[in-house]
């Protein structure tokens, strides 16, 4: 256990952590964001889980049952650097904290209740690769670590178009259909899925998902959990 410490300093001295957020280092005791950033957290509540505005974004796409999500997201905040991180530079820890974090939040909400199975939305291959890990799958791990609940990858990203963030509006839903394809196991039709990504726009990718996935099952019921929602 002293070994352990002793490492741990060592490398607290050459590799010292700061909060993503400000760029303060942390104290003992800060786990990922420092004190002051995690009370500042800006937080998206929804009213309801069953009629929102992330909902009412995607209904006219994609069928789906329930949605929520953790964070609002503001291109110009300094929190935006927490998507930066767990995207661009390797912070896969980052999305699982966070992901610990969304799902304890939702747990308040009853957004659990009848979820059978956590799904994230994939990422090309060649970007999955590059990546090392796909940010989706981590916050879902992370939500799964709180849940309970399996991470099922069931979607494939099947062609390898513009990325999203560099469309607007029509384009994007243009650009997000016929990009993903599901399969479903026997074992797993009927079920009720969770649809779990980084940031939510437009919902085009989330609706995207949910058409692919309903195409796989038509008994599947879709939920969506964007870890922050840019509305
Ligand atoms: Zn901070």
């Amino acid at each position: 256990m002293r070994t352990m410490n002793l490492l741990a300093d060592i490398r607290e001295l050459l590799l010292p952590r700061v909060c993503p957020v400000c760029g303060k280092l942390l104290m003992a005791g800060e786990d990922v964001l420092c004190a002051f950033c995690a009370i500042g957290l800006p937080r998206c509540r929804v009213v309801s889980i069953e009629d929102n505005q992330l909902l009412r974004m995607i209904w006219d796409k994609a069928d789906v049952r329930k949605g929520t999500t953790f964070l609002s997201y503001n291109h110009y905040s300094p929190y935006h650097n927490l998507i930066i991180d767990i995207k661009f530079h390797g912070r896969s820890d980052l999305a699982v904290t966070l992901g610990n974090w969304a799902a304890a939040e939702a747990e308040k909400q009853g957004f659990w209740k009848s979820v059978d199975a956590l799904v994230p939305v994939p990422l090309t291959r060649w970007r999955r690769w590059r990546r090392g890990y796909n940010q989706a799958e981590m916050l879902a791990k992370g939500m799964s670590e709180v849940t309970g609940l399996p991470v099922l990858n069931l979607l494939k990203r099947t062609k390898n178009r513009t990325p999203q963030s560099r469309l607007k509006g029509e384009a994007r839903k243009k650009n997000a259909e016929g990009i993903y394809s599901a399969s479903v196991p026997n074992e797993w039709c009927g079920k009720t899925f969770v649809l779990v990504d980084d940031v939510m726009t437009t919902g085009a990718t989330l609706a995207a998902c949910a058409n692919a996935l309903q195409r796989a099952d038509k008994d599947a019921t879709i939920c969506i959990f964007p870890l922050a929602y840019a509305g």
